[in-house]
C-alpha cells in the first residue's frame, strides 16, 4: 500500500516556553497522599512542565504492582487543581484513553510495550479520534524504527497532531549497564523520518538506576533533544515499582541545574566560519573514504574474477581472520576501538562478498 501519509508534514507545536520540556512525576500513582505530596514539591521548582503518574502499569511479571486504575484518576484532577501543572499518564488501551480523557488529563502517552502492538495502537487511536490532547509515544520496546514511525502514524491519521516521541531505549536479553540500551541512532533516524517531531528522552527507564540520569540526560540535550521524561518520587526507597531509578525533587532540582543547554544554532559569524571550514574538511575526507573505498572493490572484483577462473571459493576465512586482527592493532594505534574497527570491516568486507559474488554468479 502506498503511504499516505507524509509524516514529514507533522508540524512544530507549541510544545514548552523553554527548552528542555520535563515531564516529572512518580513511576507508578500509589495513593492520594504521595501524588500529592510528590506533586507539590516538583511544582515548588518551577522546573516541571508537564506531573506525570502511571495508573496502569504495564508490568513485565505478573504480581507486581499494576497500578491503582481509575481511583488514581481523581488525585491527577486534584494536583492540576491544587497546583496548576498539566498532567499526563499512560494509556494501553482504549477505556484508558477514555477514563483519562473523562477525568480531564492533558497529556497522554503511550508505553513501549504498547507501541510494539500494532492492534492496540490502532485500538487507541480510534479512540482518540477528534480529541485534542498531546500524545506521546514511547518507542516500541524492540529496536525497529519502523515500528515506531507506524505507532506515530496510526495516531496522526486519528488526527491529533500534538504529537511527540519519547525515547526510552530497547530491551537486551544480555547483561548490560543500563537496564535498556539506548541505542541513539535510532531516535536520531527517527527525526530525520519526521523531522518537526519533538523527541523527549526517558533516561529513568533507559538507565535503571538513578546514577545513569545526569548523563543520560545530558546526552540527550547534546543531541538536541527537546525534552525529558523523569520518574521522581517523595520517598524512592518505598516505591512501588521502578525503586532504583527514582528520584527525590530536590535530586531532580540539582540534576537540572547541573546540565548544560547548548544552542544548535548560532549567530557568531567567526564560529560559523571556522565551523563551515571544518566540515568542508570532514566532506572532503568523506569523499576519499569512499573513493578508497571504491578502488578496494575494484580490487575485489579482479579477485572475484581470478577465483572463479581458478574456481576457488569466495570466502577464505584465515584470511578473513588476518585482515582483521591486523586492523585491529592498527587502529589501536590510531585511537580507534575494537568494536568500531569490527563493525566497519565487518561491513566492508560484506560488500566485498557481494560484489565478487556478482562476478562469480555472471
Ligand atoms: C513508565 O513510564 O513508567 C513506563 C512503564 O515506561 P516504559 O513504557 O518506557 O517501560
Ligand atoms: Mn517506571
Amino acid at each position: 500500500m502506498k503511504q499516505e501519509l507524509n509524516l514529514k508534514e507533522i508540524s512544530q507545536w507549541e510544545l514548552y516556553k523553554s527548552r528542555p520540556l520535563t515531564i516529572c512525576g512518580p513511576c507508578s500513582a500509589e495513593s492520594e497522599q504521595q501524588v500529592m505530596e510528590t506533586a507539590i514539591e516538583l511544582a515548588k521548582l518551577k522546573k516541571v512542565d508537564i506531573f506525570r503518574a502511571g495508573i496502569w502499569k504495564p508490568r513485565t511479571r505478573p504480581n507486581s504492582f499494576e497500578g491503582v486504575g481509575r481511583e488514581g484518576l481523581k488525585w491527577l484532577r486534584d494536583v492540576k487543581k491544587e497546583t496548576g501543572m498539566p498532567t499526563a499518564v499512560e494509556v494501553a488501551n482504549a477505556s484508558h484513553v477514555n477514563d483519562a480523557l473523562k477525568f480531564g488529563v492533558d497529556v497522554l502517552w503511550i508505553g513501549a510495550r504498547t507501541s510494539a502492538n500494532p492492534f492496540a495502537m490502532q485500538e487507541i487511536a480510534d479512540a482518540l479520534n477528534g480529541v485534542d490532547s498531546m500524545v506521546f509515544i514511547k518507542n516500541p520496546v524492540n529496536p525497529e524504527l519502523n515500528l515506531w514511525i507506524g505507532a506515530i502514524e496510526r495516531v496522526a491519521k486519528a488526527g491529533i497532531n500534538k504529537i511527540g516521541a519519547i525515547h526510552r531505549g530497547f530491551s537486551a536479553y544480555e547483561h548490560i549497564q543500563y537496564r535498556n540500551q539506548p541505542k541513539w541512532l535510532l531516535p536520531i533516524e527517527l527525526k530525520r523520518a519526521i523531522p518537526k517531531i519533538p523527541l523527549l528522552c526517558d533516561p529513568s527507564h533507559i538507565g535503571g538506576a538513578k546514577e545513569y540520569l545526569f548523563e543520560l540526560s545530558q546526552k540527550a540535550m547534546d543531541l538536541n533533544y527537546d525534552g525529558l521524561m523523569v520518574e521522581s518520587h517523595i520517598n524512592p526507597e518505598v516505591a512501588l515499582s521502578d525503586r532504583e531509578q527514582q528520584i527525590t525533587p530536590v535530586q531532580l532540582n540539582d540534576l537540572l541545574n547541573k546540565l548544560v543547554l547548548r544552542d544548535s544554532v548560532s549567530n557568531n559569524l567567526a564560529f560559523s566560519d571556522t565551523l563551515g571550514e571544518l566540515r568542508t574538511q570532514i566532506d572532503l575526507y568523506d569523499s576519499q573514504l569512499l573513493e578508497l573505498i571504491e578502488q578496494r572493490m575494484f580490487v575485489a572484483k579482479t579477485i572475484g574474477k581470478y577465483k572463479k577462473e581458478n574456481n576457488i571459493t569466495i570466502l577464505q576465512s584465515s584470511r578473513w581472520e588476518e585482515v582483521m586482527q591486523k586492523a585491529v592493532l592498527q587502529g589501536e594505534l590510531k585511537g580507534l576501538s575494537k568494536e568500531f574497527i569490527n563493525s566497519l570491516y565487518k561491513a566492508v568486507h560484506q560488500e566485498s562478498i557481494n560484489h565478487q559474488n556478482r562476478v562469480m554468479n555472471s
